[in-house]
C-alpha cells in the first residue's frame, strides 16, 4: 500500500463523509466535539472481485464502532491489536460479484450515549480478468453425474453452505494467515473452467501441487467446523476462524483432527492426497469470508500488510 496516497484518500474521505444522527435526542448546545465522525479507510483503494477488503475506523476517544453493512452483509469490527483508537474489519467481495459502486455504513457509539450513530462510505468494486483453464476427467462419472451423485452432491452442498449461512463465531484468528502447504503452483483462483468439453464452474479455490502424504497446516487459529469424505471435495476439513473467515483444505489422504476441535495456526490438519474429484495429488485450499468465495492469496497479502 502507498501510504502518502491513502493518507490523502482518507483526508478526502473524511470531508466528504456522510453523518446521521439516529439517536432520538441530540446533542445539547456545547456539545457539538463529540458528534465529530470518524474517520474510515479501506484497503485496496478500488478492490476487485474475488480480493478481501480491509475497512478499518480510526475513531475519537471513547468511541466505539459497533457494527457495519456493505453489500447487505455485516462488517465485523474488532479493536486493533497494535494501534488504539483503530478498528479493522475484513470483507470478502465474491468471484461473481457484480461490479459497481457500493454504499456501506457503520454503527459508531458515542462516549456520552444514547446517540448512536452511522457514518456512511462508498466503495467502487472492479471486474477481475480471470483466465480460462480446460482439461480433462478421464472418470466420466465425476463430470456427468447419475442420479444417486446428483442427489449426494445436493446434500453435501446445503450441509457445506449451512456453516456460513449460519451467524458469524467469535473471532479466533490472529496475525497474518499462512499457506496451507509448500509445492508447486495448480490452478488459480477464479479460472473458468472446461472439464471434457464442457463449461462447469469457475475455480473458487487455490491449487498447490504437493507429493501424497505431506503435512497440511492451519492457515490460522481456528474451529474445526466439519470434516468428511465428499463427492467433489474428497476428504477435506473445513476450519472456521471467527468473524465469517472460513477456510477449507480438500482431497486430503488423510484427514488428523475432529469436529469442534480448535486448532492453532500451523497445526497439521491432514494430509495432501488426490481423494473426490483430483487428477493427481494436490491441495485444493478455499476461503470463504461472509460467505463469499475470495483468493486465499489475498486474504494472506492484506493480513501480512495490515495486521
Ligand atoms: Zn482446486
Amino acid at each position: 500500500m502507498d501510504c502518502g496516497r491513502m493518507g490523502k484518500r482518507a483526508w478526502l474521505l473524511s470531508a466528504s463523509v456522510v453523518f446521521v444522527l439516529t439517536g432520538i435526542a441530540a446533542p445539547a448546545a456545547g456539545e457539538g466535539d463529540i458528534g465529530a465522525p470518524p474517520k474510515v479507510s479501506w484497503s485496496p483503494e478500488e478492490p476487485k472481485q474475488g480480493e478481501v477488503l480491509h475497512i478499518w475506523v480510526d475513531a475519537l476517544e471513547g468511541q466505539s464502532v459497533e457494527a457495519g453493512e456493505l453489500l447487505s452483509k455485516p462488517l465485523h469490527f474488532s479493536p486493533s491489536a497494535g494501534k488504539p483508537g483503530r478498528w479493522d474489519a475484513l470483507f470478502g467481495i465474491d468471484m461473481a460479484q457484480k461490479p459497481g459502486e457500493y454504499k456501506g455504513s457503520i454503527q459508531v457509539q458515542q462516549p456520552l450515549g444514547p446517540f448512536g450513530e452511522k457514518v456512511t462510505f462508498s466503495i467502487r468494486i472492479r471486474p477481475e480478468s480471470f483466465g480460462e483453464e480446460r482439461f480433462t476427467i478421464p472418470d466420466k462419472s465425476k463430470v456427468h453425474l447419475s442420479k444417486e451423485s446428483l442427489a449426494r452432491v445436493k446434500k453435501e452442498k446445503a450441509e457445506i453452505s449451512s456453516l456460513w449461512s449460519a451467524e458469524a463465531s467469535e473471532k479466533l484468528w490472529e496475525g497474518p494467515f499462512l499457506t496451507p502447504v509448500e509445492g508447486r503452483p495448480g490452478s488459480a483462483f477464479g479460472l473458468r473452467r472446461w472439464i471434457n468439453g464442457e463449461r462447469r464452474s469457475s475455480h473458487s479455490g487455490m491449487d498447490v501441487k504437493a507429493p501424497e502424504g505431506r503435512p497440511v497446516a492451519a492457515a490460522n487459529r481456528g474451529r474445526v467446523a466439519l470434516v468428511g469424505d465428499f463427492f467433489f471435495a474428497g476428504k477435506a476439513v473445513f476450519l472456521d476462524h471467527g468473524a465469517g473467515i472460513y477456510t477449507m483444505y480438500f482431497h486430503l489422504s488423510e484427514i488428523q483432527v475432529e469436529q469442534g476441535q480448535v486448532v492453532h495456526k500451523g497445526e497439521v490438519v491432514g494430509l495432501v492426497g488426490m481423494t473426490g474429484r483430483a487428477t493427481g495429488p494436490h491441495l485444493h485450499w478455499g476461503v470463504r469470508l461472509g460467505g463469499a468465495r475470495v483468493d486465499p492469496a489475498s486474504l494472506i497479502g492484506r493480513t501480512e500488510a495490515d495486521f
